[in-house]
């Protein structure tokens, strides 16, 4: 793993002489080399058709790859370990590495053998060099991506104890940056989901080394001058009116990340658009613990299934599902914002029709963000400016299609202004579509992507190629008149090339002729088991005509692709434009689509404290329930001034927990933007969510389950305001009841004293329900639960009013616990119960009561008579009048 190595992309190495000196072969010496000025990176060094990797980094590779460890000879004396993956199939490998969290160097040769023998000689070693190191945060291939996910990499700098952090995902061109308090620097690379993140080789917070993966850049790129430097390298006078607005360290940030993109990409730069600031308090701020808690996007297990991102996400383009959750991840504070977001969605619902024409359009769309990418990092092809194309067209219809809906002049006006295509981009739209072919190929080096009469010098180039094909036709023809071998045939292979094959048995009047004169033309090539093979004078000029006509054909096709290229990087922020805009437009209909078939509505957002849900459901619960055809039970919520904090008790499976959790959900969703699962709700702007629900724990970092809610207790007492909403889900049960009865109790006061935050408290002290008297803000709700025939029946209802019992036992009973052990237990519990009103009943240590026998099941009085008989002595008859006696005293 890499985390916290350092990364010294810039450590000056070794020259090859030194290692030639110190008794390595030239090969070894050259790799050893490279290898010194990369250490933190797997070394994929190319030879040949392979990607070789040599001495540890082989060791590393071939246990995660479960490739074959080999050994290449010795060097200075010991074997060289070796393993290695084919260069045209090596990006799966590449995939597994990274995942694994490492980096990946690409070791290339950068001269060709005979510039290398013009410089050194005969002997000179071809020159080698990385022309690119891949990192997890600066992936930009789809088979190393994951389409719906953004994937950001991070760069933070501290000046006078705040920290600018900038985040950039290479692949589409986003960037971003904002300062934050210390506290709020590791919920923010959270909620980017980094998966790689620069730092200084200073000292850095020590929370943040426990993230992914760590790479370090030397403090010196990481002031804000150098930062001022590379911005305006990377985006000349563009930046200028920009950098006044940025902080000194949220300009040392963007440099650093700048800086170490560079370093990855060996020169060549990404598109990105400009820096966008995030205002400080401009997010509903979501900490670590209260994502994992309330399972945004991911479940405590890891898994995306069964998340809230993968129970909302509807979307059909990958740009949309991006830019859903980046929205899930930071909801927004501003009450304008937001209310625009619920008038798209308002828009669209009452209009289905366009909802539909909508969603159908856009998935005609490709990923014109990732393309550009692509593009611009020259590590594009034709089929990523065919992306670019057919993402234009998608714009350009959709446009067309809604501007005519009443739609276009109220709230999604905005966003159909933006797909506009004009600006040159028409042109540019236009000219792709004349000249691109319907589905080119992936690489321009496989030609064929520039359509037929769109240049006539192309044209004639490729009708050469077609003439010379038929002149081989007519060549064979004449050939099997001339040698009356009718099974002779002119063929192709990458080897030989073009070649005349005749049976082996009709060959030797060929051979006898073999080129003596020129009424013999036919020269040996190559003898198989049944046939052999010729060539001709004539056959070889032919298919030099085709090789070079074909060689001709590729290269005014790559022209067109460089140029072609060339004017989309030109174009590169207005097609990101119009790209954000049909993620947009996704996200608007796709939540539109949600609220339609779940029964959403629009949550109205003040600036308030008001708290009020009227028939509240957990999204994710209501969604998994309604496959079996199960009704989730509506539960309102107040949070009013006079009782702000709930505190809830209620037997277990009762339902508590899914009732906290989802009235932080649906704070949540109001603020992305979202339709809730609610029949209304009246939010007052909530600042932080902060979620303790179940207990976890940390072992790899040394915290006990106890440990862990402690410290995120204390992270949410710290942190919590007035505008906050703080859910805490029987608080203080990891440890001795007295104890957790006291923590809970203090901190149920903390909370109603101090913070006077909105807050719901579910709990089994039932002790606690007597600080209702106290605490005039806290009022006592529980969980409705029916008695029927010595069954529990959960209603799933909130009332007023607190529990007496948690009914566990009758739980455990569910969970199949042994008779004995549940009679055991009801035992202990009438005990302990009665000790609590009986000060003598305490007295009697647990251990004299004695164990009761097990339960005997009461048998019932039809298994008394069936005891009492023995079926071998009773007649046929008898036994009839027994079924009947049986069924009358069933009855
Ligand atoms: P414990 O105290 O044991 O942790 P709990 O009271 O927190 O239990 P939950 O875990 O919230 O109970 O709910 C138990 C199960 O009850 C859920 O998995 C869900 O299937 C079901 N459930 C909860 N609330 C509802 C509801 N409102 N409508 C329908 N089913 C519900």
């Amino acid at each position: 793993m890499l985390s916290g190595n350092a990364a010294r992309l810039d450590t000056p190495s070794t020259s090859p002489d030194e290692y030639v000196s110190a008794g390595h072969t030239p090969m070894m010496a050259q790799y050893l080399s490279v290898k010194a000025a990369h250490p933190d990176c797997l070394l994929f060094y190319r030879m040949g058709d392979f990607y070789e990797l040599f001495m540890d980094d082989a060791v590393i590779a071939s246990s995660v790859l479960d490739i074959t460890l080999t050994k290449r000879g010795k060097t200075q004396g010991d074997d060289i370990a070796m393993c290695g993956v084919p260069f045209h199939s090596c990006e799966p490998y590449i995939a597994r590495l990274i995942r694994a969290g490492h980096k990946v160097a690409i070791c290339e040769q950068i001269e060709t053998p005979e510039q290398a023998k013009k410089r050194g000689g005969s002997k000179a070693l071809v020159q080698r060099d990385v022309i690119r190191i891949i990192t997890p945060g600066t992936l930009i291939e789809d088979t190393l991506l994951t389409a719906r996910a953004n994937n950001f990499l991070a760069a933070f700098a501290e000046v006078g104890g705040l920290f600018g952090l900038a985040a950039a995902d290479v692949s589409t061109g986003e960037f971003s940056v904002q300062t934050l308090s210390h506290d709020a620097l590791l919920p923010a690379l959270l909620r980017l989901d980094a998966s790689e993140c620069v730092a200084s080789t200073q000292d850095i917070p020590s929370e943040i080394l426990a993230l992914p993966t760590i790479s370090r850049l030397d403090a010196s790129h990481f002031d804000s001058e150098a930062g001022r430097r590379s911005l305006t390298d990377l985006f000349g006078s563009s930046i200028e009116p920009h950098l006044s607005d940025l902080t000194r360290a949220e300009i040392a940030a963007c440099g650093a990340l700048i800086r170490y993109i560079g370093e990855t990409q060996k020169g060549q730069f990404p598109h990105l658009l400009l820096p966008r600031r995030i205002s400080g308090h401009s997010a509903l701020e979501i900490d670590p613990s209260t994502m994992r808690s309330l399972e945004l996007i991911r479940t405590q297990s890891g898994e995306k299934a069964g998340s809230l991102l993968s129970t909302l996400d509807m979307t059909i383009t990958a740009g949309g599902a991006r830019l859903l959750q980046a929205r899930l991840l930071a909801p927004l504070r501003d009450a304008v914002a937001i209310s625009r977001r619920y008038d798209e969605i308002e828009a669209l619902i009452s209009d289905f029709s366009a909802i539909t024409d909508i969603r159908s359009g856009l998935r005609q769309l490709p990923d014109m963000e990732r393309s550009l990418a692509r593009l611009s990092l020259t590590r594009g092809g034709p089929r990523d400016l065919a992306s670019l194309r057919d993402g234009l067209g998608v714009a350009i219809s959709l446009r067309a299609h809604l501007s005519g809906k009443s739609l276009a002049a109220g709230a999604l006006g905005a966003i159909l202004e933006a797909l506009d295509v004009r600006g040159g981009l028409d042109d540019f739209y236009n000219l792709l579509t004349t000249a691109l072919t319907e589905s080119p190929p992936l690489l321009a080096r496989d030609g064929g992507f520039i359509a037929a009469g769109y240049d006539a010098e192309l044209d004639h180039v490729r009708n050469l190629k077609g003439e010379a094909r038929q002149h081989i036709a007519a060549l064979q023809s004449r050939y099997i008149d001339q040698t009356g071998i009718d099974s002779l045939k002119i063929t192709y292979n990458n080897i030989l090339g073009y070649f005349i094959e005749v049976p082996a048995k009709r060959a030797d009047k060929l051979m006898v002729r073999d080129g003596s004169s020129a009424d013999n033309p036919f020269v040996h090539r190559q003898t198989m088991a049944n046939a052999v093979r010729f060539t001709t004078p004539e056959l070889a000029e032919l298919e030099r005509d085709i090789l070079s006509a074909s060689d001709k054909a590729l290269a005014l096709e790559d022209e067109f692709f460089t140029r072609f290229t060339r004017q989309a990087l030109a174009l590169a922020d207005q097609i990101s434009l119009i790209a954000r805009a049909l993620s947009e437009l996704d996200v608007a209909s796709a939540n539109a689509q949600l609220a339609i078939d779940r029964s959403y509505c629009r949550p109205t957002i003040t600036t308030g404290s008001d708290f009020h849900i009227e028939g509240g459901r957990h999204p994710v619960v209501e969604h998994s329930l309604s496959k079996s055809q199960i009704a989730f039970i509506p539960n309102d919520c107040a949070l009013e001034h006079h009782q702000s904090l709930w505190l809830l008790t209620g037997p277990n499976m009762a339902g508590k927990s899914t009732f906290l959790r989802q009235n932080a959900l649906i704070v949540i969703m109001a603020q992305a933007g979202f339709y809730v699962p609610a029949r209304a709700a009246h939010i007052g702007i909530v600042d932080k969510v902060f979620s303790r629900v179940g207990a976890s724990d940390d072992l790899a970092r040394g915290q006990s389950t106890f440990m862990m809610e402690m410290v995120e207790t204390s992270s949410i007492l710290k942190n919590a305001t007035a505008q906050s909403l703080v859910i805490l889900d029987e608080i203080g049960r990891g440890t001795a009841t007295y104890d957790g009865l006291s923590i809970a109790w203090a901190t149920l006061e903390y909370l109603h004293n101090r913070i006077g935050c909105r807050g719901l408290f579910a709990t089994h002290y039932h002790e606690l329900t007597s600080l209702d008297r106290d605490l005039p803000h806290l009022d006592c709700y529980t969980m409705q639960i029916r008695e029927w025939k010595g069954e529990v029946i959960f209603l799933h209802q909130v009332a007023p009013g607190t529990a007496d019992r948690s009914y566990g036992i009758h739980v455990a009973q569910m969970a199949g616990l042994p008779e004995d052990v549940l009679a055991r237990a009801e035992q202990v519990l009438e005990l302990l119960e009665s000790s609590k009103q009986n000060s003598a009943a305490m007295q009697i240590p647990l251990f004299h009561v004695q164990p009761v026998a097990p339960r005997n099941k009461k048998s019932s009085a039809v298994e008394d008579r069936l005891n009492e008989i023995n079926p071998d002595q009773l007649s046929p008859r008898e036994a009839l009048e027994l079924l009947y006696q049986l069924k009358k005293i069933g009855d």
